[in-house]
């Protein structure tokens, strides 16, 4: 029996049938209705029977898989289950054994052997297709025995053997097969099978049984299937079992049916086609948004959750597929009294994205759970979990989160885009002489550079940017990190593990026993970690990390609040590089505006002096935000004789800050400031990236 043959999974699958039928039928040149389909196989049949001579075979008896005498509908076959008839209906394979003569009598002496060959084979049904290939002239008796042998020896049916042997092609054999069974050959090569026919039956009941679901006739209550095996009636009873309705089988070759899995279920899994149904679909559905697309179907999954139905995978497939698209950082699902809120962070600001009923809200979360690894039964702890997309050929991977929160789970999914950035410091977007001083600063051969801001400010593209500027053949260039966000090419990448004893900081001890050049440190968050790394910078090694600081001149500050030493500070640090992300103006609706008085006093402007602004007035293509895109503003301070004197003697951040303006350095500030006079970004947003810090 059909071991997961769950009631869950019957219910979903007979509501799945409910909304399916083949009115004109896909392949209509191989399919006929079913009074059609009766005259043919009535001609066939008589045919047949015209065809075969009525003089006695030594082969008859088996024909009918029992014996000679036995009245028809001893045979399954005979009764006309695997026909698409029901036992009432007209059997009319019955004629044919009917008409069999007594066959052992007439027998010679060699059909004698073939007849004990033939019982023993008999109840696999094999020696049917034997006899018919005799009688077809295909065969010898001679081949047909080393067959038989062979097909004993090698426990593979006579057909299989057959083709190996070269007697056959698989083709040929699907023919045969059908032929003897009554049946219709199919042969797959311009057949389309429609996903919602194809998963009327279960993935892998379908790969177990080599059976591929081709049409549905919802009145007739009958689904066509195809399979290479059409002598295995129990496949159809589970069919009939699982979705209620009568199976009819049709032959195909064993190797169309294999490669038709492997290649509709491999497109299946990459995502491919799904998604790109999902994106039709969600065309399709228009203003009404999706919930209503999979609404009607729906009872209360709350209690009874169920994660393959194929709703709530298009629902989840299409949230993904619509954050890449969009360009969102991170998706997040929040369960809420009465719905499910689903928001994405574009351009670094949350976007609600729709709201979902609450009572499909547990399948969902259950599903985000099961495909990116987590305990879907564990609903009290939080879980992390990854998992990929496929969108053509890109591959977004994604690190979820989930945490129990008052109406039930919230999970986030932070979109990981590998392939954003692929070169080094010259991409990132800096003026001449901010690249100067960052190439400077990572071509130093030790110390340590900081790259500073907060979540979210892209600091992993400039390390990572970093490292790929330096990366060669001659040096080894180690990193730990957490999350890993993306591999890069000849580096090798540790992920932190706290829970196997993988820290920041023990790592950073044990990669400086594997003969390092460059040392990447996720993050330096404590004192340990601080106290290793400048003890691999001080000891001939350049090492990447960050830090939650606000500027470069307070992290020197925020160091020396760890624990570290002044002299060590001012000697272990080559260079700090603060940033922040700031949203771009629309291409699509830059429009110039006057400032206001204030936009002037911010940009130090006086109230006469001529100045043009620009803001997006809001389209199609930004969402009417206005914004479309993020660029990163940079404050580089190089750590210079005169910066360590200060360092050293314990000065103020703005001393320090002071010196590095006065040798070059622009602050944040006026990074932004510049961003904003050449029409990049606006006030208002540097306002609020910057807050406070906007002043200096
Ligand atoms: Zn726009």
């Amino acid at each position: 029996m059909f071991k997961k043959s769950t009631e869950r999974t019957i219910t979903r699958i007979r509501r799945n049938l409910a909304g399916l039928d083949c009115a004109d039928c896909h392949h209509s040149n191989t399919v006929t209705s079913n009074r059609l389909r009766e005259e043919t196989l009535r001609k066939h049949l008589d045919a047949m029977s015209a065809k075969q001579p009525p003089k006695p075979s030594a082969f008859r008896a088996p024909f009918n898989n029992g014996p000679a005498n036995a009245p028809p509908t001893a045979n399954p076959m005979a009764a006309g289950f695997g026909m698409g008839y029901t036992p009432g209906e007209t059997p009319m394979v019955a004629t044919t054994p009917s008409k069999v003569p007594e066959a052992p009598k007439a027998a010679s002496r060699a059909d004698d052997n073939a007849v004990l060959v033939q019982k023993k084979a008999s109840s696999k049904g094999v020696l049917r297709l034997g006899e018919l290939l005799i009688q077809e002239g295909r065969l010898t008796e001679d081949q047909l025995k080393k067959a038989l042998s062979q097909s004993k020896a090698s426990k593979r049916p006579l057909g299989t053997t057959l083709v190996r042997m070269g007697i056959l092609t698989e083709e040929e054999l699907g023919k045969c097969l059908a032929t003897l069974h009554h049946l219709d050959y199919l042969s797959l090569a311009n057949i389309s099978i429609p996903d919602e026919v194809l998963t009327v039956l279960p993935e892998d009941f379908i790969k177990q049984h080599l059976v591929l679901p081709i049409c549905v006739h919802k009145e007739l209550k009958r689904i066509e299937v195809t399979m290479a095996r059409p002598d295995k009636m129990a496949v159809l009873d589970e069919i009939a079992l699982i979705t209620g309705y009568r199976a009819v089988p049709k032959v195909s070759t064993h190797t169309e049916i294999l490669e038709f899995i492997d290649t509709r279920f491999r497109q299946a899994i990459s995502g491919d086609e799904a998604l790109k149904k999902l994106q039709e679909n969600h065309a399709n559905s228009g203003n009404t948004g999706i919930s209503e697309l999979y609404a009607p179907n729906v009872e209360d999954l709350d209690a009874d959750v169920d994660v393959d139905d194929a709703p709530v995978v298009m629902l989840v497939n299409s949230l993904l597929m619509n954050a890449i698209e969009q360009g969102a950082s991170d998706i997040h699902v929040e369960p809420q009294n009465a719905q499910l809120l689903i928001r994405y962070r574009i351009d670094g600001i949350l976007k609600e994205i729709r709201s979902i009923p609450k009572n499909n809200a547990a399948a969902i979360v259950s599903r985000i759970k099961v495909s990116s690894g987590m305990d879907i039964a564990e609903r009290r702890k939080p879980q992390d979990g990854r998992m990929r997309v496929k969108i053509g050929s890109q591959e977004v991977d994604m690190r979820v989160s989930s945490i129990p929160v008052q109406f039930g789970e919230k999970i986030c999914i932070r979109i990981l885009r590998g392939n954003v950035m692929t070169g080094g410091t010259a991409q990132l977007g800096l003026t001449e002489y901010e690249l100067d001083t960052l190439t400077r600063m990572v071509k130093a051969p030790n110390g340590i550079v900081l790259v500073t801001g907060p979540t979210g400010s892209g600091k992993t593209t400039t390390l990572y940017a970093c490292l790929r500027e330096i990366n060669s053949p001659e040096i080894n260039i180690s990193t730990v990190e957490d999350p890993i966000e993306y591999p890069l090419a000849g580096i090798n990448q540790t992920p932190m593990n706290p829970k196997a004893g993988v820290t920041f900081a023990s790592t950073l001890r044990a990669l400086l026993r594997q003969d390092p050049d460059v040392i990447l440190v996720g993050e330096i968050r404590d004192e340990e970690t601080l106290e290793a790394g400048i003890h691999a910078a001080l000891t001939g090694h350049l090492v990447f990390s960050t830090l939650h600081t606000n500027s470069a001149a307070k992290t020197v500050n925020r160091l020396l609040e760890m624990g570290a030493p002044n002299y060590m500070v001012s000697s272990a640090v080559v260079g700090i590089l603060a940033q922040r992300l700031v949203r771009t103006i629309c291409n699509g609706c830059k429009t110039e505006i006057a400032p206001t008085a204030e936009d002037r006093v911010a940009l130090e402007y006086s109230p006469d002096e001529p100045l043009t602004l620009y803001q997006g007035a809001g389209c199609q293509k930004c969402n009417n935000t206005g914004y479309s895109g993020r660029t990163a503003v940079y404050e580089i301070m190089k750590i210079s004789r005169e910066i360590q004197e200060l360092v050293e003697k314990n000065a103020p951040t703005f001393e320090i800050q002071d010196m590095a303006v006065k040798q070059g350095m622009s602050t944040l500030a006026m990074s932004a400031k510049r961003k904003i006079l050449e029409g990049k970004t606006t006030v208002e947003e540097v306002n609020r990236i910057l807050g406070v810090d906007w002043e200096g």
